[in-house]
């Protein structure tokens, strides 16, 4: 996996081909290691493993990264740091899988989203409809409370008060040493209004700042490059979008910059793509930019039309779990299909689809009571589902390479939103 010259050289990003729009591309990020030819999906491995499945079956499915979080690792850090880091540390897995690691790159978040919504109800992407039952954070009684200096919080398992600010934050990644960090940021919910949007856009900028700071100091400990991405917020408005892509692109210390860019926020469906074009305009086009946890396709595609690189999200697997199998022409509900000798999808290149598994037979396992045969369908399911949307962004890359972006989009969404 280690195939870059120097590993303290640090990220290094290659455009191969962009979008006449000037915004969309295909490229490869080179970490200490190894590559990642984007645009690319990181499958989410909260806990430093992906749940139901191994890192080898995370290889047969050609998962190209992992993304861990930093507060879910906050007590284990030390002893990743003593593994020589994410890559190499052997989890202690509660599904019982083979705990060899993963080797291959790493990505980790600040765990800003986590603090900060707990008990709070902040979702990533709603639909129009739902838009008025989320609720508005500062009205509602919350277990995490922001200042300048941070977030304090209450733990939701053991209750006790715990604080994470972007000191913490960055000393924390920088234990658990993936490839790549997120600067500790304030996520803002879709109910916030425009003034408290600037509010906490500024509050991120400084901490983006003191994160850089901390970062510098510990991003070579553990013998290669960590390399650090500032997160850009402000809601649905474009002069705040502008305005902190330009603050966070010029941004410096001691005269290092950021190493790319994490788009977060929540998004409306309908907005994803005119906020992206707004932040990637205005963002310098030879760094990454990671679009934190999306994952449909109708969002892969936008995302990487209006130039996201990189994308993580947990719905996957989560929906693997809840009986969804994805299929190129749409979603199916195992439900539905009770002793269905159909494949999963037909011509998937899965595992699962290999060893001939039909809808029928992993619906037994779903519904069956014995934990050990629900555990065999999680990782039979999520491999399946993951498979899908890694296969995605290959398809997505190889249409971009061969100026085939637009057919490609069309033929897939219209047939997978058919129905
Ligand atoms: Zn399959």
């Amino acid at each position: 996996m280690n195939n870059n010259p120097s590993p303290l050289s640090g990220l290094h990003f290659e455009i191969e081909k962009t979008l006449p729009n000037g915004l969309g591309r295909a490229g490869i990020i080179k970490t200490a290691h190894g590559e990642i030819k984007t645009p690319a999906f990181m499958t989410v491995g909260t806990h430093g493993y992906v749940r139901f499945l191994s890192a080898d079956d995370l290889h047969e499915l050609d998962a190209q990264a992992m993304l861990s979080n930093g507060y879910h690792l906050r007590r284990e850090s030390p002893t990743i740091a003593a593994a020589g880091g994410l890559a190499e540390w052997q989890p202690d897995r509660q599904d019982g899988l083979d705990n060899s690691p993963w080797l291959g790159p790493t990505i980790t978040d600040s765990g800003g989203f986590q603090v900060m919504s707990l008990g709070s109800g902040l979702g990533k992407v709603v639909s129009m409809e739902k838009e008025r039952h989320v609720s508005n954070t500062a009205h509602k009684e919350r277990l995490a409370h922001v200042s300048e200096k941070g977030v304090s919080f209450q733990d939701p398992f053991d209750g006790q008060p715990d604080f994470i600010g972007p000191e913490e934050s960055m000393q924390i990644q920088c234990r658990i040493g993936a490839d790549i960090h997120m600067a500790f940021d304030e996520l803002t919910s879709l109910a916030d209004t425009y003034e408290y949007n600037i509010e906490a856009m500024e509050r991120t900028e400084r901490w983006a700042e003191r994160s850089l700071r901390e970062h510098l100091k510990h991003r070579d400990v553990l013998g290669y490059r960590q390399n650090l991405y500032a997160v850009l917020q402000g809601g649905r408005w474009e002069d705040l979008r502008r305005r902190t892509a330009q603050n966070l692109a010029k941004m410096q210390v001691d005269g290092i910059e950021f190493d790319g860019f994490g788009l977060g926020g929540a998004f409306l469906k309908e907005d994803l793509g005119e906020i992206l074009r707004w932040c990637n305009e205005e963002l310098p086009a030879e760094k990454p930019r990671h679009l934190l946890g999306l994952s449909h396709p109708d969002d892969i595609f936008i995302g990487t039309e209006m130039g996201a690189d990189t994308f993580d999200c947990v719905a996957p697997m989560r929906e693997a779990r809840h009986g969804k199998i994805y299929t190129k022409d749409g979603n199916l509900n195992l439900r539905q299909f009770r002793d269905s000798g159909a494949t999963l999808d037909a011509g998937c290149d899965c595992a699962t689809c290999r060893a001939g598994w039909t809808l029928g037979s992993l619906r037994a396992l779903w519904r069956s009571g014995d934990p050990a045969k629900k555990a065999q369908y999680y990782r039979l399911a999520s491999a399946h589902n993951l498979r899908f949307i890694v296969r995605l962004t290959e398809e997505i890359r190889d249409s971009l390479l061969h100026d085939e972006f637009e057919q490609y989009k069309h033929g897939f969404l219209r047939r997978y939103y058919h129905n």
